[in-house]
């Protein structure tokens, strides 16, 4: 009875599944490495599975993954195996501690914060924010004025990212990721200095901090042990995107590695850019060695075998690689389609009509994604999309949260929390008549001189033309009312200053509303920033950024947001040079590679069918420095033309519209027909 969920893993599954489960001791170190679509995610999930089935408590696992929905996926096959193996299984919500790496550390900082010097109500900056606070100590130290060609705020935080989570001594990063900013080292180092103080001063953490601070608790052997002790178990997947850092509190958590199970694949590597090193997984049987045991799976479920043996081609390709080419049993006829097309909206054209025949044909939107490298080149797809009144939803790509009404609303409740938050702190004060950058700053100022910033607000003396707003809006901020009312007094205090803010005031109260909605499904007010800051809900086709009501849509994602998922039919937008690889970076042969395992990942979501879409006019947007520029593109490098044999050839040009079709050559004589008419 017990082993029926057994059955259905192939013998190389099964051994990893049950490796080390069930005896009286903590099962040793365990790493499955192995190829897309070869079951690491269902393996893992069998082993949650089978470790709850004999007898572990669900509140002492801890999984990690790297996104939210991957998490709530793999707990959701949790609950279904073991309910399909004892009748009544473990809800998902059993394992409690499921997530992102990031939300797990901000989880623990929180609740660890009195004993580690930080304020517990600390607020978390996502990216926009943190550059936007690095651009005040930019500011501050003058840089951007007397230094004219100084790094933009982006720059400097893309550099202080990396030398964070890859704990790479700063001289060292620039010269291997920026190079041209290399002049800037001193200046570089003071700015960072005064970020980090800015940071511990206004009460927030960034994205890396959740990170950094989880590692640095850690130093402390006592406290990792703490730490590491609440759980006999942590599982992970996709190993090989994570960084040091994530490495080192591995490792302090468990230093034996006796219940570390990862498993990943590095030839899908794809975060590199942001720190993340393929040595994690490649290095982890020598660093837990001679406990570690290795596990590999060479047979592919996913993908028909014409699409994996093209995939295989490309990848095949690669400098360096762990894991070997898989085989399949799923035979088809249908080769992956490369199609030429003249133009991007030709493309985003061919693509729509595909969809929609597809969808006639029986295979629902949901089961068809398009893919892409960067979020911004779906721009012609959604509007062809809309056009043709297809729902859709994008992941990974311009946020519901990032509009300026959404994000005004967010501000105000960061500020209701940590009013020492200066960039939340400076977006809600101008939201006031009269509120300039200087008023705003001596607001601020005020607050943070006081011991109790949310009651110095009171004290406050506003800017003449604010007088009127000022008391309903301090009411609003430090109403102390519970949650969820206290984003309905939020609210209602926004709600009239949307008129004069914005024209179209009607449809973005609507979004307040349903963000209103959605923070109503919360249980504190630090859980849903948390959770909206690390891992925002989608963008849907409608705005609205919650799930359409129309459950069938066709999804639309990055290529790195993608990670994991599969679809019946995939297509790629833009298999061109100059979008994979993209031409955005230095150019190095590691930046090469990475676009190359860019497009492995791609092309292995695909189950039955792969369209790879080539427009030879391809249009570039935020891509040089003097603005938009058009690229004559070619298929991409990867698949060059040796490899054509894996793929089906063909071109798409629209139908001609009517109205353009040449005119009949017989003439008519309108004249004379018309005096017809009367003679
Ligand atoms: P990726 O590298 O893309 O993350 P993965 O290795 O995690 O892929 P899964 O997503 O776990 O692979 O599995 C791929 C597909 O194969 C899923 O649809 C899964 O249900 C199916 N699958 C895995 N193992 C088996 C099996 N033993 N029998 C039948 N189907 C299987
Ligand atoms: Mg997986």
């Amino acid at each position: 009875m017990q082993a029926t969920y057994l059955d259905k893993l192939n013998p190389d599954q099964r051994a990893a599944v049950v490796h080390g489960v069930g005896g009286a001791d903590i099962p040793p170190p365990l790493l499955v490495i192995a190829g897309a679509g070869s079951g690491k995610t269902s393996t893992l999930a069998h082993r949650v599975a089978h470790l709850l089935v004999n007898g572990a408590d669900p509140r002492r696992i801890l999984l990690m993954t790297f996104s939210r929905r991957a998490a709530t996926e793999l707990t959701r096959r949790v609950e279904r195996i073991t309910t399909q193996a004892m009748g009544t299984g473990y809800a998902a919500e059993a394992l409690t501690w499921a997530g992102t790496f990031h939300a797990i550390g901000a989880r623990l900082l929180r609740e660890h914060a009195a004993g580690i010097g930080l304020s517990p109500d600390f607020t978390i900056h996502d990216r926009e924010d943190s550059a936007d606070l690095m651009n005040l100590c930019r500011h501050g130290l003058g840089f951007s004025k007397t230094e004219q060609r100084f790094p933009a705020k982006g720059t400097c935080l893309a550099i202080y990212s990396r030398v964070v989570n890859a704990e790479e001594p700063l001289a060292e990063a620039l010269k291997a990721h920026f190079p041209w900013c290399q002049s800037w080292e001193a200046e570089l180092k003071q700015l960072f200095g005064a970020y980090v103080r800015a940071k511990r001063d206004q009460n927030v953490l960034d994205y890396d901090d959740l990170l950094l601070a989880w590692a640095q608790v850690m130093s402390d052997a006592d406290f990792a042990a703490h730490i590491g002790g609440q759980w006999d178990h942590v599982l992970i997947d996709e190993y090989q995107d994570t960084n040091r850092l994530q490495a080192r509190i591995l490792r302090a958590m468990k230093p034996d590695g006796r219940g570390l199970t990862v498993v990943g694949d590095d030839a899908q590597s794809i975060y590199a850019f942001r720190a993340a090193t393929v040595r994690n997984i490649l290095d982890f049987p020598d660093s837990y060695a001679p406990a570690a045991d290795v596990f590999t799976l060479d047979r592919n479920y996913r993908s028909t075998r014409p699409i994996l043996t093209a995939a295989n081609a490309v990848i095949g390709a690669a400098r360096e690689r762990f894991t070997k080419d898989l085989w399949t049993e799923r035979e088809s006829a249908e080769k992956p389609r490369i199609v030429t097309l003249a133009t991007e909206a030709d493309q985003a054209r061919y693509i729509v009509d595909r969809v929609l025949e597809d969808r006639e044909a029986g295979t629902a939107l949901r089961d068809q994604a398009v893919l892409f490298r960067t979020a911004s080149h779906s721009g012609q797809l959604e509007v062809e999309l809309t056009r043709r009144n297809v729902p859709f939803v994008k992941f990974g790509g311009l946020k519901f949260l990032d509009s300026a009404h959404v994000k005004d609303l967010l501000a105000m409740l960061r500020f209701a929390q940590n009013p020492r938050d200066r960039v939340a702190g400076f977006r809600v004060l101008h939201l006031l008549p009269g509120v300039g950058p200087v008023a705003a700053g001596r607001i601020l100022d005020a607050l943070d001189l006081s011991p109790q910033p949310a009651l110095a607000l009171e004290a406050v003396a506003p800017p003449a033309r604010a007088a009127a707003d000022w008391p309903g809006f301090v009411a609003a901020m430090t109403s102390g009312a519970g949650w969820p009312e206290e984003i309905s007094m939020i609210r209602a205090w926004y709600d009239p200053q949307l008129d004069r803010i914005h024209e179209d005031a009607e449809a973005r109260r609507a979004d307040l509303l349903q963000l209103e909605q959605i923070a109503a499904g919360y249980p504190s007010r630090e859980k849903f920033l948390t959770e909206l800051t690390l891992d925002p809900p989608d963008a849907t086709s409608d705005r609205s950024g919650v799930p359409l009501k129309d459950e069938d849509y066709l999804i639309l994602s990055t290529i790195h947001s993608a990670k994991g998922q599969e679809w019946k039919s995939v297509y790629l937008l833009n298999a061109v040079d100059g979008c994979i690889p993209s031409d955005l970076g230095t150019g190095s042969t590691e930046e090469i590679e990475e676009e190359r395992r860019l497009l492995y990942v791609a092309m292995t979501r695909a189950k039955d069918r792969l369209t790879l879409g080539v427009p030879l006019r391809f249009y570039v947007t935020q891509q040089t420095r003097n603005g938009d520029r058009h690229v004559y593109a070619m298929r991409t490098r990867f698949i060059p033309k040796e490899m054509l044999g894996h793929f089906e050839t063909t071109s798409w040009s629209p139908p001609q519209p009517a109205g353009t079709r040449p005119a009949p050559v017989h003439r008519i004589d309108v004249g004379a027909q018309m005096l017809s008419m009367w003679d």
